[in-house]
Parts: C-alpha cells; structure tokens; sequence
C-alpha cells in the first residue's frame, strides 16, 4: 500500500494541469498558481501553450512532450524532481492522459516513489456529455475509434449490449462514417453531437443515428456521445452464461438451453453460444 498526501509540500510532485478546450477563460486559479509555481512546464505543443501562458503572465520554462519522446523527458522530469522541484504536464487542451500523452510518465514518476496531483478543468467528454441530455451516467469512454471502418465497426459491435452511455471523440471529416457504422451496429439510437465546445461557434446537434444521413458537413472538434442500449438489448455475458446455467440445471441439454436463451431474449443463437463457451473455456482453464 502506498499513501500519497498531496498537499505536503515539502515533497516534489508531478502535477497534471487540466487547461482550456478552447475558451481561455476556463483555466482555474489553481492552475495558473501551479503553473507559475512548479520549476518545468512539459508540454505538448510549447507553441500552443506559449499563447495560454502568455495570456496568464506565466514566465515558468518549457519543455516539449509528446508521445514520441515520452520515454526520454520521463527521464528529465525525474531527474528534476530528484533534485527537489516540482513539475507540472499540460496537453494541447483539456485533461493531460485522456486522449493525450501522459499515461507511461505517470507510471515511471509513480515507480520512483514521487506523487503525481491532478489539478482538474475542462474535459472536452465530460463537457459534452453532461449538456447532452442523454443519461450521464453509467458511462463509458472510448475517445478516439479506430480509423478504418472495420475495425471501428468491430469495437462498436463490443458495444452492442452495453446499457452504457457511450463517448467518442472524432474528427470531423470522419463523423458521417462513423454514425453510419454506429447505426450499423447499435442500431438506431439518440446521439449527440458536440462540436467546437467553449467556442465562439459552439454547438450542440441531438438527434437520432437514423437521421445522419440528413446532416451537413460539420467542422470543427467533436464529441459524440451516444445513447446506452435499452433495457431489452441490454445484458452482460455472465447475465447470459448465468441464465443458461438456470435452463441447464432445471433438466434441458446444453444446446437446448442456448437456444431456449436466445429466444426468450430475443437474441443471435450464436451470442448465446459463444457467451457460454468463454465461460467454459476460462473455467477449464482454472
Ligand atoms: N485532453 C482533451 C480533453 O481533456 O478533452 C482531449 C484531447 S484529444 C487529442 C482532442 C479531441 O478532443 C478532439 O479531436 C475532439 O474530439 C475533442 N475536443 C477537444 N476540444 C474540444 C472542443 N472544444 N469541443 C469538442 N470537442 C473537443
């Protein structure tokens, strides 16, 4: 167990220094202290932070840090905080980690025994989804699908039982192939789409996945957040497994059972089976 006290300023720390999504004036007091505090500000873009600090009077020193040398300023960043100061990671915009770098020099900072703060703001996926209407919560968090349709459609299928609240980020000239292939695979849902939030041109579209063939070309960054399934479509694999075990143990064969399942649920024979399989497999594993 280790336990980390935050506020103990005498120790260094890495801080993660959420910053605006767009709109400069949505950076908080505490990051603009922390920012001028610390002895090394790692950034992803040190042009695009040059603004925000600027705007700030902010005179602390950068670094850049991005995802191709996150190895190597991991080493820079301990070596700083062995020496007694503190650091802090800003992305391009939002939340540093979430669809940004972060994550590896989180883990070695962690290693060396030294405490990574969060210093939160915005979120571009939280910002959206809670002006979307849609169920806030549970929720699930994707960020970005894969680029081709196959395997955008392959992870989208993963999602198909989920009762989970869904959020994507996405670009826009991707946006109308991947409602279709949300509309493929979920079926037809509500969807909000969440464009240039914090902006001067911030807009937010609801509809449904049927109605995206209907929509103009957008621009801008995009959050899409999508309806869970409904209670009918809903259901985990150990709902599935557990249930066809009750069918077995009142006296019907294996195959019965699956089939019984399917159609009571109303679902693919076959996502009953392979449910069921998995299960088998992983207990003969054990
Ligand atoms: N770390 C960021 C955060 O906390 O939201 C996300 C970084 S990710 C590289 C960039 C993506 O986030 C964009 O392509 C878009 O999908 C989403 N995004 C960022 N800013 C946005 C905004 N102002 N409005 C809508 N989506 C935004």
């Amino acid at each position: 167990m280790e336990r980390q006290r935050s506020f103990d300023r005498e120790e260094p720390a890495l801080y993660l220094v959420s910053t605006p999504i767009g709109n400069l004036a949505d950076m908080t007091y505490r990051a603009v202290d922390i920012l001028q505090e610390v002895d090394t500000v790692f950034a992803e873009d040190t042009r695009t932070t040059r603004t925000l600090l600027d705007h700030y009077g902010i005179k602390t020193p950068m670094q850049s840090f991005h995802a191709h040398n996150e190895m190597d300023k991991a080493e820079t960043v301990l070596r700083t905080l062995k020496q007694g100061h503190s650091v802090a990671l800003v992305s391009d915009a939002g939340t540093p980690l979430i669809s940004d770098p972060g994550a590896k020099l989180v883990q070695e900072v962690l290693k060396s025994g030294f405490s990574v703060v969060s210093v939160p703001g915005a979120n571009a996926a939280l910002s959206a989804l809670v002006a979307s209407g849609i169920r806030p919560h549970p929720f699930l968090f994707y960020g970005f699908l894969p680029q081709k349709s196959g395997a955008r459609q392959k992870v989208l299928r993963g999602f198909t039982h989920s009762s989970y609240t869904l959020i994507f980020y996405e670009s826009p000239h991707r946006l109308q192939k991947t409602l279709a292939d949300m509309h493929e695979t979920l079926g037809n849902r509500s969807v909000v789409i969440a464009r240039e939030l914090t902006k001067r041109f911030e807009e937010i579209i609801r509809l449904n996945l049927e109605e995206a063939d209907t929509l103009p070309e957008l621009k801008g960054e995009i959050v899409l957040v999508v309806e869970g399934a409904s209670a009918d479509r809903a259901f985990t694999e150990s709902d599935l497994v557990e249930h066809v075990q009750t069918v077995i143990d009142d006296g019907e064969s294996e195959m019965e059972a699956i089939k019984k399942v399917a159609r009571l649920r109303k679902i693919k024979k076959n996502t009953v089976y392979m449910a069921f399989k998995k299960h088998k497999s992983q207990d003969n594993q054990e």
